[in-house]
């Protein structure tokens, strides 16, 4: 059976520089490519970051239940072709999701020990700054972006990890932690001295460990929006 791994993030908090990072250090891993609507930004190509298709198309594939699952985000369709997860289940490899707090709660329900990981943000400045930065958004979008970010960060306690991602070296340190660590529980295998150092440096990261850490940062995103965020 492959497991399947959820990684779910605001805009902005590293989620794709992390993944990328993550595809370098741990083999046997299918990426899944959602399918979206929302027209390709900056340099994405088609059937490498999305499949690009049209909503009559996509609400096609919906009519043939071809999607494990999909939710409408920033006004857009996005989904998860079931065809990935019996790709991976030939293979013997497992699987990584990356989709919202929508798709990750239908994940859970019909693979309830899916492993699902949230990326933070280290505050709210960091991440308007990091937006502003990646230079992919106009004012509007990230504007949307950030009051869409503090909705969708109460919905951190939904999760089983929860990864700050401040400096990149150790955020992707840890996900790789966690990724083989529940590799190797659910393996069943006894472990070496490096694979329990490695199972708790991951357990650092579970969401009855973070709260303390976590608290700063819900809270710099609760304070009173800036004009023109909804
Ligand atoms: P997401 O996929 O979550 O929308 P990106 O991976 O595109 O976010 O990252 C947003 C921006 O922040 C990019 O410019 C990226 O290079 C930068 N970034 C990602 N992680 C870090 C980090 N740990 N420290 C500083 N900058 C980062
Ligand atoms: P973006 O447009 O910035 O690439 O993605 C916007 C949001 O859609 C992100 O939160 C991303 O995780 C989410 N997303 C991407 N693919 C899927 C998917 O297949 N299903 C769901 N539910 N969300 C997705």
């Amino acid at each position: 059976m492959s497991l399947v791994y959820i990684i779910s993030a605001p805009s902005g908090s590293g989620k794709s520089t992390l993944v990328n990072e993550l595809r370098k250090l741990v083999r046997d891993l299918v990426f899944s490519i959602s399918y979206t609507t929302r027209p390709p930004r900056g340099s994405e190509q088609n059937g490498r970051e999305y499949f690009f298709i049209s909503r009559p198309e996509f609400e096609a594939m919906i009519r043939s239940g071809d999607f494990l699952e999909y939710a409408e985000v920033f006004g857009n369709y996005y989904g998860t072709a079931r065809s990935f997860l019996v790709e991976a289940e030939r293979k013997g490899y497992d699987l990584l999701l990356d989709i919202d707090v929508q798709g990750a709660e239908q994940i859970k329900r019909k693979i309830p020990e899916a492993v699902s990981i949230f990326i933070l943000p280290p505050d709210r400045k960091t991440l308007e700054w990091r937006l502003k930065n990646r230079s992919l958004d106009g004012e509007d979008v990230i504007r949307r972006r950030l009051a869409t970010a503090s909705r969708e960060i109460e919905n951190y306690p939904k999760y089983d990890y929860i990864l700050v991602n401040d400096r990149l070296e150790e955020s992707t340190e840890a996900l790789r932690a966690i990724v083989l660590s529940e590799r190797l529980r659910h393996s069943g295998a006894k472990l070496s001295e490096d694979e329990i150092k490695l199972s708790e440096m991951a357990g650092r990261f579970r969401l009855d460990k973070v709260q303390e850490r976590v608290r700063p940062i819900v809270a710099s995103f609760a304070k009173p929006m800036a004009q023109g965020e909804h």
